[in-house]
Formats: C-alpha cells, structure tokens, sequence
C-alpha cells in the first residue's frame, strides 16, 4: 500500500498552510466578535450589578423599616397590660404576650404551637373560645367568662375576639384579647360589704343614741347611791365598778356616734409642723403617767408647711394613731412622726420650668408617718384593720382606725399601711396641700 507521505509533500504542505492561514484569520474574526462580545456581556454585567446593588440597598432599607415596625409592635404587645393570644387557622397558639403570661401563670415557651382548646378550652365556654370564632366568624367583644390558670385556678376574664385576615381578606387566624377583672370584681365585693357596714353603722348609731338616755341615768343614780350610802357602807365598793362600767360605755357611745354621723369639717389654715408639735407634746405628757418606756422621735422638713385642717379632729386622728402605735410596743421602743412633702420624681423632670409650679402643686401631697417598732400586723390581718369593730385588744372597741380613716377622707388624704411581724408599723397620712386643697 502506498504510503501518503510518498505523495508529493511539497503541494501537500503548502495547501495546508494556505488552509491554516485562512483557518487562522477566520478564528482571529471570530476572536475579535467573541471579544466584542464578551465586552459588551462585561458591560452589561456592569449595568445589572448596579441594578442589583441598588435594588439590594433598597430592600434593606424595607427589611430595616420592617424591622423597626415589627420591633415597634412587638414593644407595644409586650408591655400592654392586656392579655394577647393569636391562634392560627388549626387552632394552634403564635402568639402569646407578657401579659398572657401574668393572667394565665403559663409561660410562652410552653403555650406557643399548642392547641388552644388543650390549654384554655372547657366546655362552659366552648363558645367563647377563639376556636368558636374560627369556625363560626362570630366575633366577640368585651364579654366575661373563666379562664383556667396553668395551677387550674378560675381567672374572671373580659374578652373579645376578632378574626384575623391577611391583604387577601383571607382569614389567617384569630386574636383574643383579655384582661384579668378579678381585682375589679373584689373591688365590687368591697363596695357591698361597705355598704352593709354602713348600714350595720346607722343602725349602731340609733342604738348608741338609745343607749346614751339611759346610760346618763345609771351613771346618774349610781352617784347618788354613792353619795347616799354611809362612808363605811360595804355596798359602796358595788358602786364603783358601775361608775367605771359606765364611763366606758360612754367612751364607746360617743366614738360610734363620731363614726356614723355625718361630719363636718371646720377647717383651718395651719403650719403642719406647729399642729404636730402640739399633738406630740400632749400625747408626750400622758406617757409620763403610762408604765411602759417608750420614745417619741421626729423629723419635720424646715420649711413651714401650710395645710387645711381641721385641727380638733385632726388632733383625734394622731392620737388615735399614736395610741395604736403605743399598744403595739411591748416594754420599750420608739414612736416617730415623720412630715414628707411627696413631689413626684418623674414629674420634676418632663416639665418645662413655666408649667412646673403648677402641675407640681397639683401632684405634691404631704405624707405623715407614724412609725412604731411594735409587734407589727399579721399580713391576712391588714384588709381588716379600718372597717369598724376591728380589734385584737380586750379593751379595744375597733373604732380608732375607722373613725381615722374617715376624717382623713373627708380632709380629701388617704391613709395606708405597712407592717413587718415583730419589726413595727408605719401608719401614713396623705393630705392635699394647702393650695391644692383650695382647687379640690
Ligand atoms: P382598737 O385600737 O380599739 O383595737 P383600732 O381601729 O384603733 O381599734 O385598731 C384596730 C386594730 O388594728 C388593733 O386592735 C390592732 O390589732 C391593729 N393595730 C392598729 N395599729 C397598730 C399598730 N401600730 N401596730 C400593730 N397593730 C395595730
Ligand atoms: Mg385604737
């Protein structure tokens, strides 16, 4: 067979270079397009990069304000006082606020992704779940019922809910909101049971005044015998402890009648701290004649402070209180009356200087403690200690705080309590200041 290369190899090779060279400028063509091209694809990378870039800057800046709502809204669900619970449309619980924790004593971890029938539901109120409103579209608003806390203790709830829906009117879950009303329903409670003490009050007061006629004449005609019997007369030694008897009821009588009648104030400008020297040296010279060692202390502010008083009732009221504080001290311990003029802290602060006199006038009150380092008051015991008849003393008659209580509230103040067992008891009265007073 004949080999190729004994063909003519000179034509051969020549053709070929001829090829190649054409080969070559036609690939040097395309090289030349491909680069054109391939420029033109670099600048239009360029071009959508930037596009990109640009769009990339403006979705962050949606993702950011995203964010900051959603941070905005989260803020406000979680410090609402205000029970919220979303469920979706399979009845599980997504969302579950602060205060949803603090009604119902779950935590969110435990709640979210759960059934709300599981945890929340009962048959009493099967139609004032959300569930109820998923299924039906009846929503509900500001209703009661119970709710059960995670310890299963009945919560007395007001509740409403809504259908959620998404941009698509599409219903995407439901929200209940609730609040815990059980303080309110306490405070209604209270209001019932003031009321039938005022009731049970009048008619103590018709009693105590049907008592007072009679009572005036066994103090009356036991005088008499007295003065009637012969000084070595063994019947006169009876007599005594009728004459003390009475002078009890009396006390009794007449502290009932200041309770349940309407009082009326006559009040005074004074300086507070001249008022309470006075009281506090009064009441300092009876201790002289008491059994057990007990110290007065104060602490006043130096600057005069005027309040409208009634001064005699107000002196009852301190005496009262001073009284209390002394029972409460075993053998020995400390009294003090302290003077504070309360200006709220926060206030001081968010006002501009031409608002602040007068709002801070209308926020300041004064505070008067009476301190003890007495036996103190049992927790439970607290609740009970204004309402009349209250007492833990055998010669108490429960009347002091009551009667207390009252002048102060007609004086527009307020007194509170606080007690530590075995540590002693702070007894404070706020009263209005002078100026404000004058506004109420
Ligand atoms: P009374 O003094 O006649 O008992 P009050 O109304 O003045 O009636 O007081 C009611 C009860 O409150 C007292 O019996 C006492 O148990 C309690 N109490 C009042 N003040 C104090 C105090 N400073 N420390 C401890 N207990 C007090
Ligand atoms: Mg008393």
């Amino acid at each position: 067979m004949p080999d190729s290369n004994s063909r003519n190899p000179r034509k051969h090779s020549q053709e070929e270079i001829q090829d190649l060279t054409s080969a070559f400028r036609d690939f040097n063509i395309i090289i030349e397009r491909f680069q054109e091209t391939y420029q033109g694809l670099q600048n239009k990378i360029d071009f959508l990069n930037q596009i990109v870039e640009k769009k990339n800057a403006e979705l962050e800046a949606q993702i950011q304000e995203g964010d900051n709502i959603k941070n905005l809204l989260n803020g406000i669900l979680e410090h609402i006082y205000t029970g919220v619970v979303v469920i979706n449309t399979t009845g599980e619980i997504i969302v579950f606020n602060k205060a949803a924790e603090e009604i119902t004593r779950y935590d969110k971890e435990e709640v979210l992704g759960k059934n709300y029938l599981k945890l929340f539901g009962n048959a009493q109120v099967r139609n004032k779940s959300p569930l109820y409103t998923l299924a039906t579209g009846k929503e509900s608003f500001h209703r009661r019922k119970i709710m059960r806390s995670k310890d299963k203790k009945p919560i007395d709830v007001e509740f409403s809910s809504t259908l959620v829906k998404n941009m698509k009117d599409e219903i995407i879950g439901v929200v209940e909101t609730f609040n815990d009303i059980s303080e309110i329903r306490n405070l209604q409670r209270r209001v019932t049971q003031v009321e039938t003490l005022a009731a049970l009050g009048e008619m103590a007061a018709n009693v105590a005044h049907e008592i007072r006629n009679p009572l005036g004449g066994i103090g009356g005609f036991a005088g008499l015998l007295d003065r009637k019997l012969a000084k070595d007369d063994p019947n006169r030694k009876l007599i005594k402890p009728i004459v003390e008897g009475v002078s009890r009821l009396n006390v009794i009588v007449s502290d009932l009648l200041s309770f349940t009648r309407p009082q009326k104030l006559n009040p005074v400008k004074v300086c507070l701290q001249d008022t309470l020297q006075e009281i506090i040296d009064f009441f300092q010279i009876s201790l002289g004649n008491m059994d057990k060692d007990v110290e007065l202390k104060k602490q006043f502010p130096e600057k005069e402070i005027q309040v409208y008083l009634d001064s005699q009732l107000f002196q009852q009221i301190v005496i009262n209180l001073l009284k209390n504080a002394y029972d409460a001290i075993e053998d020995t311990g400390t009294i003090e009356v302290r003077i504070r003029q309360n200006v709220p802290e926060s206030l001081s602060e968010i006002l501009d200087e031409d608002e602040k006199d007068e709002l801070l006038r209308m926020f300041s009150y004064l505070e008067i403690d009476i301190i003890d380092d007495g036996v103190g008051i049992p927790e439970e015991m607290l609740p009970k200690l204004f309402n009349p008849f209250f007492t833990t003393k055998d010669d108490g008659n429960g009347l002091g705080l009551a009667i207390t209580r009252k002048i102060i509230n007609l004086h527009k103040g307020d007194i509170n309590v606080t007690s530590e067992l075995h540590k002693g008891t702070t007894f404070t009265i706020s009263l209005p200041l002078y100026e404000t007073y004058h506004e109420l």
